[in-house]
């Protein structure tokens, strides 16, 4: 049985239409990132509720993206955060990130989030050398080939009992033993860390099935009974 790109779309929009109606807001940040000339490369809403309730779920009250784009995932995650809440969000290239900057005004979230430009690394490197408090949820979804490193880095980042997820993590090459991609090795880095306990949500796409990574810290005891 395959199921084709049309029961793809279908599927999804199933679960969006019940669970995750996009707001004028959502709408309009998609617009403004066409006009702007952005990729439409972002999660869908189905996916974006998910994030919303992962972190809702993890109580969050400081969550570290990697990967702006034009803000459309900071969106669905910074509305998951308390008043005082605060959402960090890295982004290499200019453009996008004023796009994003601009969408989150919009939004009424400009003084939740705060969009930092340059290359990844770099700024989770100067994070951990500047003592940067813990955050409860981090997201990982800018260049693949980065991802192992933005592991390594996260897990430093991230409180005991939080959450490191990870977008895309489920490409064509995972069907091909001898295939390789940034996402495959994330997974498999993901998988032998023992400070994790992880798996993968399949999630829906136009274009058929991908992934995202989700990884729980472990608390101490967590790890223990887990032994
Ligand atoms: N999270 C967004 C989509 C992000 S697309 C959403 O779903 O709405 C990936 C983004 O990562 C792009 O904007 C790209 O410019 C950025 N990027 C690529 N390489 C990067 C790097 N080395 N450091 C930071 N951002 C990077
Ligand atoms: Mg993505």
């Amino acid at each position: 049985m395959s199921t084709s790109e049309k029961d793809m779309q279908n599927y999804d929009h199933y679960i969006s239409q019940l669970f995750a109606v996009e707001d004028d807001l959502l709408r309009a940040t998609r617009a403004t990132m066409a006009q702007e000339g952005l990729p439409s490369i972002n999660i869908s809403a189905s996916e974006g509720q998910l994030l919303h309730l992962l972190a809702l779920m993890s109580g969050a009250r400081r969550i570290l993206e990697i990967g702006a784009l034009g803000g459309y995932s900071a969106i669905w995650l910074a509305r998951a955060l308390p008043a005082d809440g605060k959402l960090i969000t890295l982004e290499l290239d200019e453009h996008h990130a004023a796009v994003a900057r601009r969408n989150l005004n919009a939004a009424g979230l400009g003084a939740k989030v705060e969009v930092r430009v340059g290359p990844a690394l770099a700024t989770l490197t100067a994070m951990q050398q500047a003592g940067e408090a813990l955050f409860d949820l981090i997201f990982i979804d800018a260049d693949k080939e980065g991802y192992v490193d933005y592991l390594q880095k996260a897990v430093t980042l991230v409180r005991e009992g939080g959450l490191i997820l990870a977008d895309n993590t489920l490409p064509d090459a995972v069907l091909n033993e001898k295939g390789d991609s940034g996402a495959k090795r994330y997974n498999a880095a993901v998988a032998a860390h023992p400070a994790l306990a992880s798996s993968i949500a399949p999630v829906l796409r136009q274009e058929g099935i991908d992934g995202l990574t989700i990884s729980l810290k472990h608390t101490p005891e967590g790890a223990r009974a887990s032994a």
